[in-house]
C-alpha cells in the first residue's frame, strides 16, 4: 500500500495515523479535515473549556513533534465529499482528488439541530468554534440558559452554564433524562444531580419551537409553556457524518457498516471512531475511539480482517461535581443493584456508590458515581470475563 488516506482531522484520525506508523506504514499518509483545526479533544468542550478552567492550548492533542514525525500531508479546511472506490480516489470540495490505495473514514458524528436554530443565541456543542460562540455569550453576564436534551453533552453543558452562575433549565422529552443509556433506575441519579446543582429539570415534553425573530427569546414547549430564554444550546444527539459517502457503493445505515474488525464491504476502507457501526454497535465514547484504530490499522495492511475488536464499552460523564464511570453492555430488563457505597433516595452519598447491571446472574455492565476504584475493579472483571469468553460473576450480595 503506496497511499493511506485518513478522512477526518480527528482523535480517530490521528490514533489511526500513529497506528499506521507504528505499525510500519512508511508510505504517504493523507489526513484530511473539514475543521481548519489540528486535532483537539473534545471532552473538555462542556467542561473545563466552558468554564474557563481550560484554555485551546489544553485541548491539543498532538504538538509539532509529533507531527513531524508522522509524516503526514495535511488537509485542513476542506472537506470530502465523495469516495470513488473504482478509480480509487477521495474528491475534495474544493475539486482536488486524491488518489489513494486504502481509506480510513474517521469523520465522526455532527450534532443534530433544531428547525428555527439559526437565530442568534441558540447553539450547539461538538465543535471547538461551537464551543468559543458559546463560551463568549456566557461572559456577558447573567443569562436565561435553556438547554434542549438531557443527554451527556446536555447535562455537562448545563453543569457548566450553572457553575458559571446562570440560570438554568433542561428540557427533556422522556420522563428522566439518559434512560437509554442507564436504564430508569440509575436516570433518576442523574435527574438528582441536575436538582443538586440548582438546575430546573423539566421532562415528559418535547419543544414545539423557538420563539424570537433575531435572537431567541423563549421556547415553547408541546404542552404550551414557554420558557423564557436568551441561550437555548440544543443538545438533541448527533448524526454520523456519512452523507459525503453516498454514491461509494458502501452500506451506510445511522454509520458506516463494518465487521467487528472496522473493515467495511471494501477490504481497503476501513471506519474508527463515532462513524463506525463496528460488528452492529455504534458508540459515541472516546475509548472505542482511541481503542479501534489498531485494529483497523492491523486489518488496512492486511487487506482483510485477522482481527476484531473486543473492548467492553466504557464511556465517563463529569457533571455538578460528579464523575459518572459506565462499562459493559446494558438492556433494559436487567436488574440493577447498588453494591458499594451508597445510594440514599436516588442521590448518591459523600462517598459515590458503584452499581452493577446483571443478567442471568452474570453482571453485563457497571456504573459508578464518584467511586473511581471499586469501578475500576469492575470494568477490569468486565474485560477479563469478556476476553475469556464469559460473563463477570455477580458481586455478593
Ligand atoms: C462536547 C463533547 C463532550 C464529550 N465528552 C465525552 C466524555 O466525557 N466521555 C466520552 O467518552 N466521550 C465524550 N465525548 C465523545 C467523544 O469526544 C467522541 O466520541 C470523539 O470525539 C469521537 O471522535 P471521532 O474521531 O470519531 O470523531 P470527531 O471527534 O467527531 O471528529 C470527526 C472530524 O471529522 C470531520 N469531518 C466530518 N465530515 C468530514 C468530511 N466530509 N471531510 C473532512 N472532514 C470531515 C469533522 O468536522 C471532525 O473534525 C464528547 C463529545 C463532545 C462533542
Amino acid at each position: 500500500m503506496r497511499t493511506v488516506t485518513v478522512v477526518g482531522a480527528s482523535l480517530s484520525g490521528l490514533y489511526t495515523a500513529r497506528e499506521l506508523r507504528a505499525q510500519g506504514f512508511d508510505g504517504r499518509l493523507v489526513i484530511v479535515g473539514d475543521e481548519p483545526h489540528r486535532p483537539y479533544d473534545r471532552p473538555p468542550l462542556s467542561k473545563d473549556f466552558l468554564t474557563g478552567r481550560a484554555d485551546e492550548d489544553d485541548l491539543a492533542l498532538t504538538d509539532p513533534e509529533e507531527t513531524g514525525r508522522l509524516d503526514a500531508e495535511w488537509l485542513l479546511g476542506v472537506r470530502a465529499r465523495g469516495l470513488d472506490p473504482r478509480s480509487r480516489t477521495v474528491l475534495l470540495d474544493d475539486g482536488r482528488t486524491v488518489s489513494t490505495d486504502g481509506v480510513v473514514i474517521a469523520t465522526g458524528a455532527a450534532a443534530r439541530r433544531l428547525p428555527g436554530d439559526g437565530l442568534a443565541g441558540v447553539h450547539t456543542l461538538r465543535t471547538l468554534d461551537d464551543a468559543r460562540a458559546l463560551r463568549a455569550e456566557l461572559t456577558r453576564g447573567p443569562r436565561q440558559v435553556v438547554v434542549i436534551g438531557g443527554g451527556f453533552i446536555g447535562a455537562e453543558t448545563a453543569s457548566s452554564c450553572a457553575a458559571l452562575g446562570h440560570h438554568v433549565t433542561v428540557v427533556e422529552a422522556a420522563p428522566l433524562p439518559l434512560v437509554p443509556q442507564l436504564g430508569a433506575e440509575m436516570a433518576a441519579v442523574c435527574a438528582a444531580l441536575h436538582r443538586r446543582g440548582g438546575v430546573d429539570l423539566v421532562t415528559g415534553t418535547g419543544v414545539a419551537g423557538l420563539h424570537g425573530t433575531v435572537a431567541v427569546t423563549g421556547v415553547e414547549l408541546a404542552d404550551g409553556r414557554v420558557l423564557a430564554a436568551d441561550v437555548v444550546i440544543v443538545g438533541i444527539g448527533a448524526t454520523p457524518s456519512t452523507a459525503w459517502l453516498a454514491g461509494s457503493t458502501l452500506a451506510l445505515h445511522d454509520g458506516v457498516l463494518c465487521d467487528d474488525g472496522c473493515v467495511t464491504a471494501l477490504p481497503q476502507v476501513v471506519a474508527v471512531g463515532d462513524v463506525a457501526r463496528v460488528g452492529g454497535n455504534r458508540a459515541e465514547h472516546w475509548t472505542s475511539a482511541t481503542e479501534q484504530p489498531r485494529v483497523a490499522v492491523a486489518n488496512l495492511l492486511a487487506g482483510r480482517t485477522l482481527e476484531a475488536v473486543r473492548s467492553v464499552p466504557y464511556f465517563w460523564s463529569d457533571q455538578y461535581g460528579a464523575r459518572i464511570q459506565f462499562a459493559g453492555r446494558r438492556r433494559d430488563g436487567d436488574t440493577v443493584r447498588v453494591t458499594e457505597g451508597e445510594l440514599a433516595d436516588g442521590a448518591p452519598g459523600e462517598s459515590g456508590f458503584l452499581a452493577r447491571y446483571e443478567r442471568d446472574g452474570h453482571t453485563v455492565a457497571v456504573l459508578s458515581v464518584d467511586h473511581p476504584r471499586p469501578f475500576t475493579r469492575a470494568r477490569r472483571e468486565l474485560e477479563r470475563a469478556q476476553s475469556e469468553g464469559k460473563r463477570a460473576q455477580p458481586a455478593a450480595s
